[in-house]
């Protein structure tokens, strides 16, 4: 088979420990003996970001504006540890963090389905996608102990300097307080990410809120007006639909669903609720994430991190037994986009093979420790890492 050319670079973000030795062998083994990569390489990891005062960061988001498709290695978020690990000028910043400032997105979460890895919720049988909103709410909130009896107003005041007040509580007593924010604009990005991911992956869309509480602090107009706008025609074209309903309910239809649809939730909801719908799905070395802005710039990631355990084992000689599935996804993912973009029909026909290769390899029994554990398959068989990439190519080279 002669080698898959591609015409535009994928920005290429590598990353830290355990990731960053699977990243190499899957470039190796999975992708260059069959496409002629073409990346536009920046190194993300930790030693890089130090010598470059993070500017490879920047630089890594200003490339995804340029190219639209990334596709990014798990990265070490420093703390006090890591600052001694690695001898840091400076405490950086979340790598996810400044690329999501920069490119103004919704991250999407899926896990891959496959037989032999049961939901814990029986009747899950298709994937649900997490859609996070990640501005604002209680994550940039401004918090008050309140010691002891008066009073505390919401106060806006305007450029013209007029006042307009709310009371928030008449204290008898001592108690706590709470403001928080968000801004149109950022909802209505997060509004049309939502709708292009679900036009994109041909799903219907559930929105929820709390809208019976906070009837001004509700996105669900916003999500509307932009439906009925630009969305309506579109989704009537593609057979799928945009569904709102109270949170509450919505907790409730999802746990009597079969999954299948994207389930777009407020920060603080998806937050939580991602972390039970991935848990629920079995393994997070499952769990794909997509950055999709509403400029149409898609950044590709698995959704676990550096797996810094099997690292260390790792540099000490000992066999690991890591699951590269999510990152491999990552790099389909980016590859099918590319693809799409620049009208490549050999390249999504390969990423398709290639997710199908890993499906295939775990569902015949051949699989990672983290799977082994928890499969209901009688004959699974614990690979390392090597051999569970290796088995994925044999696979892979019977499908193509
Ligand atoms: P982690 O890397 O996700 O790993 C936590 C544990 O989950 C592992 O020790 C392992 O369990 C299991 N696990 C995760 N991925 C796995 C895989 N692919 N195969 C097999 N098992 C897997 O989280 P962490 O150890 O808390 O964080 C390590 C570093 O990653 C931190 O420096 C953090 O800042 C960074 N991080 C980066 C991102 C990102 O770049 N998107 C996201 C999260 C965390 P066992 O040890 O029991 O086998
Ligand atoms: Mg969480």
């Amino acid at each position: 088979m002669a080698k898959i050319k591609m015409t535009t670079p994928i920005v290429e973000m590598d990353g830290d420990e355990m990731t960053r030795i699977l990243w190499k062998m899957i470039k190796e083994d999975l992708l260059e003996p069959y496409i002629e990569l073409n990346t536009e390489y920046y190194d993300l990891g930790l030693e890089h970001r130090n010598e470059t005062d993070d500017q490879v960061t920047i630089d890594a988001a200003n490339a995804t504006k340029k190219y639209k498709v990334a596709v990014k290695c798990a990265t070490i978020t420093p703390n006090a540890a890591r600052m001694k690990e690695y001898d840091l000028k400076e405490m950086w910043r979340s790598p996810n963090g400044t690329i999501r400032a920069i490119l103004d997105g919704t991250v999407f979460r899926a896990p891959i389905v496959v037989k032999g890895i049961e939901p814990c919720v029986k009747n899950w049988k298709k994937p649900i996608t997490i859609a996070r909103h990640a501005y604002g709410d209680v994550y940039k909130n401004t918090e008050m102990k309140i010691p002891g009896p008066g009073k505390v107003e919401l106060v806006y005041t305007a450029e013209d300097g007029t006042e307009t007040r709310e009371l928030v509580h008449n204290y008898a007593g001592p108690g706590v307080a709470q403001g928080m924010h968000n801004l149109c604009g950022s909802i209505e990005s997060f509004a049309r990410s939502c709708f292009n991911y679900a036009l994109d992956t041909k799903q219907d869309l559930w929105f929820a809120t709390k809208d019976t509480i906070s009837k001004k602090y509700t996105f669900k107009d916003i999500f509307q007006e932009i439906f009925d706008k630009d969305y309506a025609e579109k989704f009537k074209e593609a057979g799928i639909t945009y569904f709102y309903t109270l949170i509450d309910d919505a907790v409730a239809r999802v746990m009597k669903s079969e999954g299948g649809y994207i389930w777009a939730c407020k920060n603080y909801d998806g937050d939580v609720m991602s972390d039970m719908v991935s848990s629920a799905f079995g393994s997070l070395a499952m769990m794909t994430s997509v950055l999709v802005s509403p400029e149409g710039y898609y950044e590709y990631e698995a959704a676990h991190g550096t797996v810094q355990r099997h690292y260390y084992k790792h540099l000490k000689g000992e066999e690991t037994s890591t699951n590269s599935v999510a990152t491999i996804f990552a790099w389909t993912g980016a590859l099918r986009k590319r693809g799409e973009l620049d009208n490549i029909p050999e390249l999504c026909a390969f990423a398709d093979k290639l997710e199908k290769a890993c499906i295939k390899t775990v569902e015949n029994g051949e699989m990672t420790k983290d799977l082994a554990l928890i499969t209901t398959l009688d004959n699974a068989k614990t690979l390392n890492t090597q051999d569970f990439i290796k088995a994925v190519r044999k696979t892979l080279e019977g499908l193509l």
